[in-house]
């Protein structure tokens, strides 16, 4: 087994020029300064900070945290962020990969909301491609392979740029909250946070906990276990733990992940392995850039194999040496390590990606071979693989277990229900992966900032996005293992697609949340206002099915049938194109060629989504019905179960849509309860009419404010 200097972890040594901030639609020219100058002069002792006082404090530097602190400081908040270590900042714990399918319409979205992945994996990318193109657009997974370096000095770049945004080198030891409301008891409001080492405390309005897989962490590696968050990382010091658990009485629980060994390729024979090029075309994440910093002909290719009968036999020979795999925590069940798979389905060879970690780096990924039995064995099974049979390991793979914060405790915004001003994003509440802890970062980061700056939170329905059905499924289901997005989870998938977040979110994003900037703003209305005009000009275009075929030969329009067909609608046949109709209609369809894809992918969507609509406009008006904080669900006279009565008592579900995805709630209950509400509706204002005199006296009856609704 070889070490080196350069750990994919561990790396300290930046000598490379940074990109300054990408809003431009073209890649970066300008040479920033070198990091670790930079780094020296925004990173602040604390005793060195100009302020002990901030309207948000963002305790993680991982994914969630800097898109938390990101958003924070955009919206308009005096925002700290305290990590650790700066240099790990951006650090791709385990896969240099972003985006995939569900995950890369996160990474739209979060881009959509000005946030920074999206931007740093078009700046860091080495190869792209659209995963799922055999199924619709909607579906699509936009994906990236990274260089790793080159993410974390772009997000570090882009961070340690941000105005109103301080970044310090530190280890949170205790949330300070305040003893609690006697009005209220078990509710707190957060007032800051002490670092370990005693230092003065630091005060903020917000604070937001992204402490990923640190809270209580444990590295396993055979039969040795060890603290840590990640491997060379301590885990996140014991007294945060504590006053989640003890002093805030927090339901925690414990989850599990993995990561496989790197290996070093000189020592991989990949004649042996199926090679599989990137995409030809790159398609950039961000709706800001047309082009990726890669070339497309610079890519770097990925390659197959799979495993093999020995890999299963050293799985078996190991697993009395192998801590992790016995223990009864949870791990993610879509990313499983190799003994995991092994043991499900004993007997079937498994596919094993090898992956580039980067533009010059001498290492590859193995995605499919995550495993925690000791070194020795770990190159044993990997030599079981023939384009492996030689190969060296330069890291092994190694187990991380981990404390995670039941997330029904929280509320829409991501604000822990009970202590009014803490927040909680990413693996914290029990997801997994970058693009998961991305999208709640951002909303953390967005509402804990509107909280300090007293402004109301906001939440992002199911219905308008994927960070929408994440929060939603987070806070109103909870989780029972590693919880990552698919596009099955999305009931209105067809609606909430990656080529169209940025009219669903930055329009919304900047007018309604005030986390997008004016730059970004008017090209995403650049954008609608082109795609409608060219929508327009589409629908007015209408011929006979006859004239149609002369215009257009090469489609393929049925003979039989002999009616008119608008532009829009003819777009709808799988082989025509928006470019055959430009070229057919020059002067009043050529202005929009630059939207080409998107007026065919808007097109073909088009009868489906309009009758999504107005399905989505029915569920909304129920979805969105308000359900009052202090029902006595116990005791409601409608006819619910017990088990539903303390389900609903248990999570106090805020609206009847979040009700509806409960966990154990049946649609007879739900039925019941909109029945109820509606009910208590009418009678409410049947009262309000018979009774406009008497108001004062009205609010005073100590039970109506049970059964009513929040105006
Ligand atoms: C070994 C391993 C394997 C993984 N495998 C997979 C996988 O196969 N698939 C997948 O999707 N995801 C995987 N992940 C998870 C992925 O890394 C996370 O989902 C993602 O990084 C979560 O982002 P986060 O921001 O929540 O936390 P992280 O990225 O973990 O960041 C947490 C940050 O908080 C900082 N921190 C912690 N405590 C404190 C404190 N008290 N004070 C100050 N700073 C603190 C840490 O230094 C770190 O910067 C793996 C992670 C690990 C460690």
């Amino acid at each position: 087994m070889r070490t080196r200097n350069g750990d994919p972890a561990e790396s300290k040594g930046f000598t490379r020029h940074l990109p300054q901030k990408l809003f431009s639609f073209h890649m970066l020219k300008k040479k920033p300064p070198v990091l670790r100058h930079f780094l020296s002069l925004v990173s602040r002792r604390a005793n060195h900070l100009a302020r002990q006082q901030y309207d948000v404090i963002v305790v993680g530097g991982g994914h969630a945290g800097t898109e938390a602190a990101a958003a924070a400081a955009r919206v308009g908040a005096e925002t700290l962020l305290v990590t650790q270590k700066i240099n790990t900042i951006g650090a791709l714990s385990c896969n240099p990969s972003l985006g995939g399918v569900g995950k890369g319409q996160l990474v739209r979205e979060v881009d959509a909301l000005d946030g920074l992945c999206g931007q740093a994996g078009d700046w860091a990318g080495i190869h792209f491609s659209i995963l799922n193109r055999r199924k619709g657009p909607a579906v699509w997974g936009p994906r990236a392979q990274l260089d790793r370096q080159r993410y974390r000095e772009f997000i570090q770049s882009e961070l340690l740029s941000t105005p109103r945004l301080t970044v310090l080198e530190g280890s949170v030891e205790e949330l300070l909250v305040t003893e609690p409301d006697t009005a209220e008891p078990g509710h707190h409001r957060v007032t800051g946070i002490r670092l370990v080492n005693g230092s003065h405390p630091i005060s903020a309005s917000s604070v937001i906990l992204t402490t990923g897989t640190f809270l209580s962490g444990s590295l396993f590696m055979g039969q040795t276990t060890s603290p840590g968050g990640r491997i060379g990382d301590a885990p996140s010091s014991a007294g945060l733990s504590h006053t989640l658990r003890e002093r805030l009485g927090l339901r925690t629980g414990r989850l599990r992940t993995g990561t496989p060994p790197r290996i070093v390729k000189d020592s991989v024979d990949l004649s042996l392995a199926q090679i599989h090029p990137a995409d030809s075309h790159p398609t950039p994440f961000s709706f800001l850039n047309k082009h990726t910093r890669c070339k497309p002909e610079e890519q770097l290719p990925c390659y197959l194999t799979s495993t093999t009968p020995g890999v299963e036999r050293v799985v078996r020979e190991s697993l009395h040496l192998n801590h992790h795999i016995h223990e009864d925590t949870k791990g993610p069940r879509y990313c499983p390590s190799i003994e995991s798979r092994v043991l499900r389905f004993p007997g079937r060879s498994h596919q094993v990606w090898l992956e580039p970690e980067g533009v010059t780096s001498d290492l590859l990924y193995p995605q499919g071979l995550s495993m925690t039995m000791p070194p020795d064995m770990q190159l044993r099974l990997i030599r079981e693989i023939p384009a492996l049979h030689r190969a060296e390991i330069y890291t092994p793979g190694y187990g991380v277990q981990y404390d995670f914060v039941c997330p029904t405790q929280l509320s829409p915004a991501l604000q822990v229900k009970s202590t009014q001003g803490l927040f909680l994003a990413g693996q914290i509440n029990g997801t997994t992966g970058y693009e998961e802890a991305a999208a709640q970062g951002l909303w953390a980061g967005v509402n804990a900032a509107r909280c300090a700056l007293d402004l109301p939170p906001l939440a992002l329905s199911r219905t308008e996005s994927y960070i929408g059905v994440l929060v939603d499924d987070l806070v109103s289901r909870g989780v029972t293992e590693p919880y990552r997005m698919f596009t099955s989870r999305a009931e209105f998938r067809t609606s909430l697609r990656p080529d169209n977040a940025d009219l669903r979110l930055t329009l919304k994003g900047f007018e309604e949340v005030g986390c997008v900037s004016p730059l970004r703003y008017q090209e995403a209305v650049r954008v609608r206002d082109s795609l409608q005009d060219a929508l327009a000009a589409l629908q007015t275009l209408t011929l006979s099915t006859h004239k149609w075929r002369q215009k257009l030969p090469d489609v393929c329009i049925s003979e039989n049938k002999n009616t008119t067909l608008s532009g829009v609608e003819l777009l709808q046949y799988n082989d025509a194109s928006f470019e055959m109709l430009a070229s057919a209609f020059p002067e009043s369809l050529s202005a929009y060629l630059e939207f080409s894809q998107r007026l065919k992918i808007e097109a073909v969507y088009k009868p489906h989504c309009d009758m999504q609509r107005k399905e989505i406009e029915r569920i909304q008006k129920e979805e969105s019905m308000s359900l009052p904080q202090d029902i006595d669900y116990l005791s409601l006279p409608v006819s619910l179960s017990q088990e539903v009565r303390e389900i609903l008592d248990r999570v106090r579900p805020s609206t009847l849509g979040a009700a509806t995805r409960l966990q154990g709630i049946t649609p007879a209950a739900v039925v019941n309860l909109l029945r109820y509400v509606r009910n208590t509706e009418q009678k409410e204002r049947r009262t309000h009419r018979n009774q406009p005199h008497r108001k004062e006296e009205r609010e005073e009856e100590p039970c109506a404010r049970k059964a009513s609704l929040p105006q």
